[in-house]
């Protein structure tokens, strides 16, 4: 059968020059980075040559990357790092209710020890109001966390007049720029970036890899306590493997940024003008312009949206979707809440991400296949026979 992967948001495939990269660091370049021999003082220097490659994709100096386990851990490095070493300015943060989880739930944590929390609301195309988020801030107001590219539906916040608001009141700015990263070219010195969180498996790389750019002169405590590694500031032996591996797809991605972009927005654009044109009842999510170049976000009425990906998944077609089952919880995406769906039309919700390895004819696949199958969902369901009928 015919696989088509399209869920690039969720994961990406490592590519084989990455990978290529990668395997000499398993077998043969072993070493602990810390050890004063040959095996580890070569491990140091790839350690510190992939830093740089890293730290030049982002427009800084090496001594301001730190790799971490992840996105995941480099958000909440951020904020409780963050907050907690800047205590004696106060215990205020201000995000936005549609962050990764990585963030929201890092908030809610911190919410228990004490800290509060501003959430700012976004429109219906996903965007905050920058006015409200001046108005929010307070003299206790310690940071400012506010994602770059929401990850399901797609939506770019507009991060250079975030870091002039936040610079302008000097309040520290973080941004989760996992999905930013690898499709908008970011310099963290134009856009007043205090920190800002990336991960390998979203750009070719592998899982379990990222980094948190810090800002020279940031205060901010310790996640992960115990070795002197990260210049005493995140221990743990280094993944030299992966780390290696994430310097290469950060390489690559940065090398081939324009066309990467160029051919993602052909298919993204391709793909939604498909889906839209040929299902009616149907609505596009998220800012029609300002968006993540492979992101498609649509929601179909009358239909579930795990019904809907059982049906793509038996045609091979991966996506995901921001309803009930799949995230383990009764209510839909707290993204497509927060843009003002209502829950019925939330949980026909469709996320289809496209990538480097996809093609044009994949494209056509996925929108031939898709009207067939909501089609066939839409005669099962007698809510949408109603409609049908009384028109
Ligand atoms: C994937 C993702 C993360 C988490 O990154 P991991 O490396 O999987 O921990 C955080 N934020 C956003 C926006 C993401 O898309």
């Amino acid at each position: 059968m015919k696989r088509v992967y399209m869920d690039n948001s969720a994961t990406t495939p490592v590519k084989q020059e990455v990978l290529d990269t990668m395997l000499p660091y398993f077998t043969e370049h072993y070493g602990n980075a810390s050890s004063i021999h040959s095996f580890g003082q070569e491990a140091k220097k790839t350690l510190e040559a992939s830093r740089k490659i890293i730290a030049d994709t982002l427009n800084t100096s090496s001594d301001t990357i730190y790799f971490t386990g992840g996105g995941s851990e480099a958000d909440n490095w951020a904020l409780k790092g963050v907050m907690k070493a800047n205590a004696q300015k106060g215990k205020h943060l201000i995000t936005s209710t549609i962050e990764h989880h990585g963030i929201l739930h890092t908030c809610k944590a911190l919410e228990k020890e004490g800290y509060e929390v501003t959430y700012l609301e976004v429109d219906s195309d996903g965007l905050i109001d920058l006015k409200e988020l001046e108005q929010a801030i307070r003299p206790d107001t310690v940071m400012i966390s506010i994602m770059y590219i929401n990850n399901e539906i797609g939506t770019m916040q507009p991060i250079k007049e975030i870091g002039q608001i936040a610079r302008k009141h000097k309040v520290i700015f973080h941004t989760d720029a996992v999905q930013a990263y690898g499709n908008v070219g970011i310099d963290v010195e134009a856009l007043q970036v205090d920190l800002l969180s990336i991960s390998a498996h979203k750009i070719y790389g592998p899982k379990g890899i990222g980094a948190l750019y810090i800002r020279k002169g940031i205060r901010i405590q310790n996640l992960i306590e115990g070795g002197a590694q990260e210049r005493r500031r995140r221990a743990g032996t280094e993944n030299i493997p992966g780390i290696v591996g994430f310097a290469k797809a950060a390489e690559l991605a940065h090398d081939n940024l324009e066309a990467h972009v160029a051919k993602l927005i052909e298919m993204r654009d391709r793909l939604a003008k498909g889906i839209l044109e040929a299902i009616d009842y149907s609505k596009y999510n998220g800012h029609p312009t300002q968006r993540h170049p492979g992101n498609v976000n649509i929601c179909f009425e009358f239909i579930e949206g795990e019904a809907l990906l059982l049906s793509l998944n038996a045609k091979g077609i991966s996506g995901s979707s921001g309803s009930a089952c799949t995230s383990g919880s009764l209510d839909p995406s707290h993204v497509l809440m927060a843009i003002g769906l209502p829950h019925e039309i939330a949980h026909g919700s469709l996320r289809l991400s496209v990538g480097d390895f996809n093609t044009i004819e994949e494209v056509d696949y996925v929108i031939e296949s898709l009207v067939e199958i909501v089609h066939k969902l839409r005669m099962m369901s007698p809510l949408y026979d109603k409609v049908k009928g009384g028109k």
